[in-house]
């Protein structure tokens, strides 16, 4: 039987292959099912063990420090899962609309950030916990301060319907 020879490139391509088709770090069994390897022998030779050829492809198993589901990533990648940071800049974005729309300022105080250095928050005008909807008609920009003193009160008399 003539044996295939893998290169060191090859090898690294086939694990990064699998983690992002699967989304999880193989076990030698794994690749060898999905791959055509007959065994673990071309990562021993290249990288000394099956642990070194995982990190040398990027494939390392994290938890997502906000949902705590494990995943794959390189240890460059941000600390959250896929799923969270699709989630994260979905919110991100639509704070931005919320702000811009509300041209960066506060709309129970008239304060910014550029001007007096406050912090702006997205404030829901119906309160949540009294079955405010998420939606961006329900979103306004508030500042901390405002939004801390207001807490749950239902304002109707804000800049946006002057
Ligand atoms: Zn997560
Ligand atoms: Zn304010």
């Amino acid at each position: 039987m003539k044996r295939k020879l893998y290169s060191k490139l090859y090898l690294l391509e086939e694990l990064k292959r699998y983690g992002d088709k699967f989304g999880k770090v193989p076990t030698v069994r794994e690749l060898k099912k999905e791959g055509d390897f007959p065994n673990e022998k071309p990562f021993l030779k290249y990288f000394g063990s099956w642990a070194n050829a995982l990190r040398e492809a990027g494939l390392v198993n994290f938890n997502c420090i906000r949902c705590n589901k494990e995943f794959i990533g390189d240890s460059h990648a941000a600390k959250h899962c896929p799923e969270c940071r699709k989630r994260q800049h979905a919110y991100l974005g639509l704070r931005f609309k919320v702000f811009n729309r509300d041209n960066f300022t506060c709309q129970y105080c008239g304060r910014s950030p550029l001007k007096d250095k406050v912090v702006l928050e997205v404030d829901h005008i119906h309160p949540k916990s009294k079955g405010g909807e998420e939606s961006i008609d329900n979103y306004i920009t508030a500042c901390s301060e405002c939004n801390i003193g207001k807490r749950d009160i239902i304002i109707t008399r804000h800049k946006r319907f002057i």
